[in-house]
Formats: C-alpha cells, structure tokens, sequence
C-alpha cells in the first residue's frame, strides 16, 4: 500500500520547539517535511548554518541542505501543514495568513483564547476541534489553526483529566520547576539560572489557570464554557535544561481513597491511543512508585517523551479530602513539538 504523504512546514524551525519538530517528523510515517521558516536573519540559508543545534541526537541529514525562508505564506509552496514554533507576536501575525491556505498547529500562545480557535490536548478534549467548522465559517479560511497549550498546563491537565472525570474537583494548586528550554534558545542567560532558581516567569501563572480550565470546559454551541474549579499557580524557573516538573496539590468536594486515584489515572487512555497515533504514547500518565522520583533528568523521556510521570502520589493532610503528588512532563516534546504533532495526526485522522 502507497502512504500519501502529507507536505508540513515547520515554523520558527531553528529555535528550540522548531528543533523538536525536526527530531520528530524526521521519521514520521505521514509528514513529510517541505518546508522550514524563520526570521530574516536565518532566511536564505541552508538549515544547518542556520541553526545552533542544541539536542542530543544529529540533526536529520534530510533537513541540513533544506534553505529556511522567511515566514511569509508567499515563500512557502504546497504544504498541508505547518507547525508553528514562533514567538507570540509574530504567531500572532502570521498564523492567520497561513491559515488562509493550510492548517497550522501552533505552540504559540497569540490565538489559544480565541473563542473560535480550538485549544486542544487529544486526550483531554478533541471534541473541541469541531470548533474548527464554526473558525472556517466565521473567518473564510480554507485552512484552520488549532493551538495547543502551555507545557507546563499540558503536563498538569493530562494528570487532572482522569480525575476530573471521575471526582468534583474544588480547587487545584500548582507549583512548577520549569527547565530553561522551555524559555528558548536565547530564554536565560547562563549567569541568572546557574547555581540559581528564578521565582518568575512571565505570563505562565496566568496561562496555568485559564488554559486548564478552558481545556477541561464543555464545548455547546461553539462556546466554551470553563470548568468551573479554581487553579492557582506559582511558576519558577530551574537550572534543568528539558523536563518540567510540577507539585499539584487537589481539593476534591468528596472523600476520596488515593490509591483508587491512582488507579484511574494509570489506566487513563484517549482517543489517540484508541485510534493508535504515531505519536500517542500507550500510557499517557505512568506512575513511579519510589519516594525519589519523577525526577527530569530520569523520566523525561518515558516514552519518547510523550508520556507524563508521576510520583508521591499522596492524601494531603492540611486540606479535608485533599491529595498531592509530583509530576515530570518533556516541555519540549509533549509540551510542545510532540502536542502540535498528536494535534496534527488527530486532524488528519478524524476530520480530513
Ligand atoms: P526560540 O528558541 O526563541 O525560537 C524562536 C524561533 O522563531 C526561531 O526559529 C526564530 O528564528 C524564529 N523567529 C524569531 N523571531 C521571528 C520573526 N520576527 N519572524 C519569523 N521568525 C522568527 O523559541 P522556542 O522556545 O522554540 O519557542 C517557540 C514558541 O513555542 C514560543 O511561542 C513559545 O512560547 C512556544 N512554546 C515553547 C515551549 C518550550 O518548551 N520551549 C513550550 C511550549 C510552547 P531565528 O533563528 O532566525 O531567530
């Protein structure tokens, strides 16, 4: 049987999330990289003299000879797809010309509030892409943009999801130790996170809340309504190069026995894995069982990356019917590159 391929560019393609989206789709059985952008400093060069390469792996040699453009629909031809890793305020100009041609899933954060514009993690909420009908319909466009969230409110919401379907949650505190990937290559200088934490990071605090609560909400009539639970959060920055970790601490309205949590969350499942993605892990949220872990450095890349780890799985004694635990999300891979990716399969699979 002849696969055909779908033609994706990759935007914003030297920088950090735009690495992973090469590393990714390098090997991928669908996408086939056509096309890859960046700012007119890097435009006209071969990727590789383009790029600081930061990840482990080589880069893919079918990218090195690839000339990176400018992002501008205009030098772009014939892709199905782009995967944007720009900066907010670019995204925030160019996705909407793209998505007069073709579909992009986007990292950035400019349209994830948008009423009309999905917010989507496949395991939590894909039915918010029938959004996707009432964007096109509202704006003419021939292509779409879906987002996908903040990493570290990806890492976290794929923790709640299980037990939001199955307890009232009443509240939900966070507290994050966020690797210096996630700010980008030029994110934080060497001389403010080494030997050093950051108790600051723009803007995230603020995403964590809503972007949860949007995520979880109900989709009627092309609104979505919110989930109706608070998330407070607190974001600092760690000198961890990949791999946020996060301590989420639960208020439920009922008793609640932690160990039957724990064996909801375990056996949690999405529509990706129903429908076998490429890039769905088989176990969206895996549990360590020893007190000292997840750490980043060990579990980052359960999975490819892909899955979320948790630990310390526990009651909270300081609340009634409270219960804590500590996660491990890949903030470049499943909070990032490898979301847009499962955002993209999941398209193509259901809707195109
Ligand atoms: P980054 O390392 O700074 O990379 C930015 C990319 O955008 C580079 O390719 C850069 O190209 C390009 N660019 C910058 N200004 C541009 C302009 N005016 N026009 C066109 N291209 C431009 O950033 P990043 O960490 O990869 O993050 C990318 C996006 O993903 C951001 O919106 C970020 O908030 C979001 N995100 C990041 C993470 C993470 O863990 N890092 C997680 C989730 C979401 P040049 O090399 O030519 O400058």
């Amino acid at each position: 049987m002849v696969i055909e391929m779908v033609n994706v560019g990759v935007l914003g393609a030297t920088g950090m999330v735009g690495q992973r989206f090469i590393q990714l789709l390098a090997n991928h059985p669908k996408f086939e990289i056509t096309a890859l952008t960046a700012s007119q400093r890097s435009a006209g060069k071969r990727y590789e003299d383009a790029t600081t390469w930061y990840l482990d792996d080589n880069m893919p040699e079918s990218v090195k000879d690839i000339t990176v453009v400018d992002t501008d629909p205009s030098q772009v031809k014939d892709v199905d797809i782009v995967f944007s890793a720009l900066p907010a305020d670019t995204a925030a100009l160019v996705e909407p010309k793209f998505a007069q041609i073709c579909g992009v899933a986007s990292n950035a954060s400019a349209m994830r509030m948008e009423p009309d514009v999905p917010l989507v993690i496949p395991e939590v909420n894909p039915e918010h892409l029938d959004l996707i009908e009432t964007q096109q319909k509202n704006r003419g466009w021939d292509g779409y943009v879906v987002t996908n969230p903040n990493c570290s409110t990806i890492a976290m919401t794929i923790t709640l999801k299980p037990i939001y379907d199955n307890y009232d949650i009443k509240r939900v505190y966070v507290s994050t130790m966020q690797a210096v990937s996630g700010a980008g290559y030029n994110g934080v200088p060497s001389m403010a996170i080494v030997d050093n934490l950051v108790p600051f990071i723009g803007g995230e605090e603020e995403k964590m809340e809503t972007e949860t609560q949007h995520l979880l909400g109900t989709l009627e009539d092309g609104v979505v309504t919110p989930a109706p639970f608070g998330v407070s959060a607190s974001c600092h920055r760690v000198a961890v190069v990949d791999g946020h970790t996060e301590a989420v601490f639960i208020e439920l309205e009922d008793p609640c026995d932690v160990e039957e949590v724990q064996a909801t969350m375990s056996k949690f499942q999405g529509l990706p894995q129903k429908l076998d993605l490429y890039s769905a892990p088989k176990n969206p949220i895996v549990f360590r069982n020893e007190e000292n872990r997840p750490q980043p450095r060990m579990d980052r890349n359960e999975e490819g990356g892909m899955s979320v780890v948790v630990g310390r799985m526990r009651r909270d004694p300081a609340f009634e019917n409270s219960l804590k635990y500590v996660l491990v999300g890949h903030n470049t891979i499943r909070g990032a590159a490898g979301a847009s990716i499962l955002n993209a399969e999941l398209i193509n699979e259901i809707i195109l």
